[in-house]
């Protein structure tokens, strides 16, 4: 599948560490479990959570007398999908979110290169071939050449873009775009924002203007707020996530890059430290390539 192939990169990192532990250990112990945390902590799942994770761990080896180490994979496995799901987000909460009276308005906020127009270009293909009227808008206006990027996506999947000149207020094109929704019945709305982060006082006000506009002008709008991680950049994107989510209510995570990296367990540590759901994958740079996150595909794509 596209996640196996996806995930090779961290498929290999991680397996190669594990069934090296798993034949050097005849029973599981204390070292073992040490090594194992260290294994989890190179592929970026993150120190919390590994800590909570071999917590429990030890707990179901425990609990199901498990002596040989290698039967504990599969208890990593399901642990690992148990802890993705969590108890504090429902089903839904990991899909996209549509709003089933009308127009959709989703927001993509994320720093510059980081694939969000890739990923808005993805969506609008996706839910084209689900038969919706996608629109984009262009609100970086900002960034050179950011404007002419996303036409090119939406020329690409066959998608109408929104724009005005560059250096031109986001918030009076998103206030075109919405309208132009409207007029033309159009089922989403994407909307493209600027993601420079040299800046970081004036893009959050300028996130906070745009969203305003937005809902004033689609009641209960925008139903989302994508934030876009490059998953290469590993913890970093960790500490710029969390920027994002304390200035911007995010309601969810375009993950890209994912292909390009051996340490794909940051999924797990944006999931379990942010309290966000990543709702897709990128996984390569053409338009299919970009799934709905599946926590079974994702871990048994890692494990398998
Ligand atoms: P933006 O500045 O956030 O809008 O970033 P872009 O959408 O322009 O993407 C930056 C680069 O990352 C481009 O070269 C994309 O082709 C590449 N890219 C985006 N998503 C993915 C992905 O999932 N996998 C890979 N391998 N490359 C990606």
């Amino acid at each position: 599948s596209k996640f196996k192939s996806g995930l090779e990169k961290s498929r290999n990192n991680l397996t190669e560490g594990l069934n090296d532990l798993f034949a050097r250990y005849r029973k599981v112990d204390e070292d073992f479990f040490e090594e194992l945390e260290e294994i989890l902590i190179m592929a970026d799942v993150g120190v919390n959570t590994v800590m909570e994770l071999v917590e429990e761990l030890k707990f179901e080896v425990k609990r199901k007398n498990i002596q040989d180490p290698k039967e504990v994979q599969e208890v990593i496995s399901e642990k690992l999908v148990e802890l993705y799901k969590g108890n504090d987000l429902d089903d839904e909460s990991f899909e996209l979110k549509i709003n089933p009276d009308g127009l959709t308005v989703v927001l993509f906020v994320g720093v510059n290169g980081v694939g969000k127009t890739t990923s808005i270009g993805k969506i609008a293909h996706k839910l084209k071939q689900e038969g919706k009227k996608v629109l984009l808008a262009a609100g970086d206006t900002f960034r050179a050449g950011a404007i002419e990027q996303l036409e090119v996506w939406g020329d690409r999947v066959g998608v109408e873009t929104i724009k005005q000149a560059a250096g031109s207020d986001p918030a009076a094109v998103m206030y075109d775009a919405v309208q132009a929704a409207k007029a033309r019945k159009v089922d989403v709305l994407l909307c493209d924002t600027a993601g420079r982060l040299q800046n970081k006082v004036n893009l959050m006000k300028e996130l906070e203007k745009v969203k305003n506009v937005i809902s004033r002008e689609v009641p209960g709008a925008p139903h989302e707020v994508l934030l876009v991680i490059d998953a290469t950049t590993g913890q970093n994107g960790l500490v710029q996530a969390k920027t994002f989510r304390d200035a911007t209510n995010v309601s969810g995570i375009v993950l890209t890059k994912l292909d390009g990296t051996a340490k794909g367990g940051i999924v797990l540590a944006i999931r379990n430290e942010l309290k966000v759901p990543v709702k897709f994958v990128g996984l390569g740079e053409q338009m299919d390539d970009l799934q709905p996150f599946q926590a079974e595909q994702f871990v048994y794509g890692l494990f398998g």
